[in-house]
């Protein structure tokens, strides 16, 4: 019979990434909302050969103390929760302290820092978790985080992933997601030397709308308002003659996180139940707001999946919402000319 024996903590820590890094558009995700946790009003997502060769994200936040920049990349360290409490009203995107211990352990990656008030940077690179080179550095006041050579040590991974042009684009509609999930932070997007995105970061949902969808398809959305027990419904939605052969278009916000919600979906598409709509799909982009203890984000690994306190309550407030702003625009009066 085998010995049963407890792993070594670099096999452990390859398991425990496998869960947040599933591929580049994670790694992107993570450092994405890292940057909007540090409070940056622009944050810079360049990709090489779909996030594979290379991801850094840039941004203008509050940057990490020269004596924490080792500390950032542990297992379980945050500088977002202190305690079990903390678990119960989470604010920020982050809390599990989790990625950058993740992205490190399967790639090698370059950290380059100014925390605000310090005079000097601190340059940090890593390769496999390990700490490979560490130096002073002048740098802008912010985070610049290089992530080269993807699951260059763990080839099981490596070879799930798909060509890098469907990598890249998941890395792209990574970036639109956030981009839309927070109207006030400018994001831009480069593809292999290409700028693809790029949102004004003036706060209105609409303007970053019309920056991911283009303005012919954003036009054929209309503006969703409503409010619900103790929650908010806010966004847009696309009229019936705008929907579409995939749920691809269907955008759901809780509290600024981007999350996947049977539920919210569940609401929106019975909103449409009585138009005429075979194989197609509404497209909506909606942020519901609510108190943070209403709804529990420590449910999964990647933070995706949420609990709510109650799905009914969420499901009414975004299924009045949305049919309302249906109906609304029906019995707008149409403009001379107009269809
Ligand atoms: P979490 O976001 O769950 O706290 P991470 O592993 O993503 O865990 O990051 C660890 C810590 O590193 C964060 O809590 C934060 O203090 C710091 N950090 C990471 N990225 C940035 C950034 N772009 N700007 C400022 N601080 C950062
Ligand atoms: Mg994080």
């Amino acid at each position: 019979m085998p010995h049963i024996q407890q792993l070594e903590p670099h096999v452990a820590d390859l398991i425990a990434a496998g869960e947040v890094v599933e591929r580049p558009a994670s790694v992107v995700k993570e450092l994405m909302e890292n940057a909007i946790d540090a409070a940056a009003a622009t944050v810079t997502v360049e990709v090489q050969h779909g996030g594979m060769t290379l991801i850094r994200v840039t941004d203008d936040g509050c940057g990490i103390a020269a004596g924490e920049a080792e500390t950032a990349f542990l297992r379980h360290a945050t500088s977002k929760i202190r305690s079990e409490y903390d678990l119960e009203a989470i604010g920020t995107l982050g809390f599990r302290g989790e990625a950058l211990a993740a992205i490190s352990a399967v790639s090698r990656v370059e950290l380059l820092t100014r925390a605000q008030g310090a005079q000097l940077g601190i340059a940090l690179s890593l390769e496999g978790g390990a700490v490979v080179a560490r130096d002073e550095a002048g740098c802008p006041q912010g985070t610049t985080m290089v992530v080269r050579d993807l699951f260059y040590n763990t080839p099981a991974r490596l070879k799930f992933m798909k060509k890098d042009a469907a990598e890249g684009a998941a890395c792209f509609a990574m970036v639109q997601r956030v981009a839309l999930s927070h109207p006030e932070v400018s994001v831009k997007f480069l593809r292999d030397g290409k700028q693809e995105l790029r949102t004004p970061g003036d706060g209105k949902l609409q303007s970053a709308l019309y920056a991911v969808l283009g303005r012919d398809l954003a036009l054929g959305f209309v503006p969703v308002g409503g409010s619900g027990e103790e929650m908010t419904v806010a966004g847009f939605t696309s009229l019936p003659t705008c929907c579409r052969g995939t749920r691809g278009y269907q955008h759901f916000f809780v509290n600024g996180r981007y999350v996947k919600s049977r539920t919210m979906t569940a609401a929106v598409e019975e909103a449409y139940a009585n138009q005429k709509m075979v194989g197609k799909f509404p497209g909506c982009v909606l942020h519901l707001n609510t108190r943070l203890n209403a709804v529990d984000v420590n449910v999964h690994p990647t933070k995706q999946e949420v609990k709510f306190g109650s799905e009914k309550r969420v499901f009414d407030a975004v299924y009045y919402a949305v049919k309302s702003a249906l109906e609304a625009d029906r019995t707008r009066p149409q403009l001379e000319g107009g269809a």
